[in-house]
């Protein structure tokens, strides 16, 4: 399923930041690559019922001075009619309806998209007088909330839920490879994706004859079954200030719940960032098969050990993805492009991979005898028997005497034992203990 987008507009100080706030659950902390600016609380995952969305905080983006107030307000609308599914504009109970409320209607009015609008600071059961006058920004019922008094909140996110698409991602079959291709702005990920499709053993399912806007991209390479997640997104260029782009990354992450793989995007010319750090750790907790492809090779002076630097570099800059493949690729020169999805598929088989049970014991009764279980206090951590329980990711339990005696180098030891043997390359695997008695 999708992951909705939900983003939230408004004047400063009308309760932006309060409401999502109350709202956010997990929150993802997204930093800028340009040095100073580091922002968080900019979009957060929320539960609600049955359904799990991501909201946006448009107000992020504070004005610096109050004439800028009105084009700021622009801009947030326009990243909230290019990113979200369901669009709040809150406004202020207390203050009324003010002329730059009717301005942003405006704009929000035209978008087809979904608006609710929402007055906020009704902070007890008596709707105000003024309540009243926002029924002219045409815009439907207004929704009463109080942000700080928790007022209203259920009832608001009834109404967004019941806004969102129904049924805008197509379920596709369990042999196709789903992958999202994911990276900064800028990286080439809408380049590299135009230059796996254009390859002549390419066949991209015919999608004429479909009202709306096709999000993801099914195709056919070899005897394999593909769908490139969420193209829609990437193909349309948001022609926002390069301030506000990082809100796309709000799209790469919904893209990444969905995929079983990830491609995820580098720019040689200017190496890890920290925006690529969050987005491939995104990747990783999420138990993806990731493939790293360092683009724009073309575009990078060489000296002979140029590659070997480069892929140091990376290891220590996204250690926690050790068992991810490395590729350098150039959309532009297509040097290696074409190893992309040999990848990507080699990869998938190793995360859905499931190893034999009694091979799996032989090598960590191996491993046990190589090296001994840690102890604590004299007790020593005996490990009983290993199993597999799932695949994408492989996970595995092991039984053990007494979980306190576990230690997280042990348990790196063992993943790579179970590397070693079985490879699983390109996935994470998980390690879980379980005592027996
Ligand atoms: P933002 O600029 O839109 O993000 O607004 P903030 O969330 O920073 O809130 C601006 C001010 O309004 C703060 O002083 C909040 O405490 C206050 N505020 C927010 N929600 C409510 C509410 O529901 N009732 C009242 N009375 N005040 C609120
Ligand atoms: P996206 O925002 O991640 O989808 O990135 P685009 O595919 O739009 O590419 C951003 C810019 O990088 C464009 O100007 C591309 O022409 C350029 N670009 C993409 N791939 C390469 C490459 O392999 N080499 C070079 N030199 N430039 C590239």
């Amino acid at each position: 399923m999708a992951k909705p987008v939900v983003a939230i507009v408004g004047r400063p100080n009308v309760g932006k930041s309060t409401f999502f706030n109350k709202l956010a659950g997990k929150r993802i902390a997204i930093v800028e690559d340009k040095p100073g600016v580091t922002r968080d609380r900019i979009y957060a995952d929320v539960e609600w019922l049955n359904y799990n969305f991501t909201l946006i905080d448009t107000g992020g983006l504070e004005p610096e001075s109050k004439d800028i107030i009105l084009s700021q307000m622009r801009a947030q609308a326009k990243i909230a009619i290019e990113t979200a599914d369901v669009i709040v504009f809150m406004v202020d109970g207390r203050t009324g309806l003010v002329a730059a409320d009717e301005e942003i209607a405006n704009l929000l009015r035209k978008t087809g998209k979904p608006v609710l609008l929402v007055v906020n600071k009704v902070d007890t059961s008596k709707l105000p007088d003024s309540f009243y006058d926002f029924y002219q920004l045409a815009l439907g019922d207004p929704v009463p909330i109080s942000s700080t008094n928790a007022l209203g909140l259920g009832d608001l996110l009834d109404e967004i839920v019941k806004r969102f698409p129904k049924n805008d991602v197509e379920e596709y079959e369990d042999e196709a490879i789903k992958v999202a291709v994911i990276g900064k702005p800028n990286v080439g990920k809408s380049s590299i994706i135009n230059t796996i499709l254009g390859e002549e053993r390419v066949i991209v399912s015919d999608i004429a004859g479909t009202t709306r806007d096709a999000i993801d991209t099914p195709f056919v390479h070899g005897n394999d079954k593909y769908v490139f997640i969420d193209t829609a997104g990437i193909r349309r260029k948001s022609r926002v200030v390069e301030d506000i782009e990082k809100y796309s990354v709000v799209r790469s992450l919904g893209a990444i719940d969905r995929a079983n793989v990830c491609i995820m995007m580098i720019d040689a010319t200017e190496g890890v960032t920290e925006q690529d750090k969050k987005i491939a750790g995104y990747a990783h907790e999420a138990g993806k098969a990731t493939v790293i492809v360092v683009n724009k090779w073309d575009a990078v002076k060489k000296e002979t050990n140029t590659m070997n630097e480069y892929v140091k570099e990376i290891r220590n800059q996204l250690s926690f993805m050790s068992y991810a493949p490395i590729l350098f690729v150039s959309a532009v020169t297509k040097q290696r492009v074409h190893k992309i999805l040999e990848t990507v598929k080699f990869i998938s088989n190793q995360h859905s991979m499931r190893v034999p049970t009694g091979r799996l014991n032989d090598v960590i009764n191996e491993a046990i005898l190589l090296n001994q279980p840690p102890s604590d206090k004299g007790k020593r951590l005996k490990i009983y028997y290993v199993t597999q329980i799932s695949v994408r990711p492989p996970v595995f339990v092991i039984f053990v005497n007494d979980r306190e005696l576990t230690h997280f180098s042990y348990t790196r030891y063992i993943e790579n034992k179970i590397r070693e043997a079985f490879g699983f390359e390109g996935t994470p695997i998980s390690i879980l203990y379980r005592e027996k008695g």
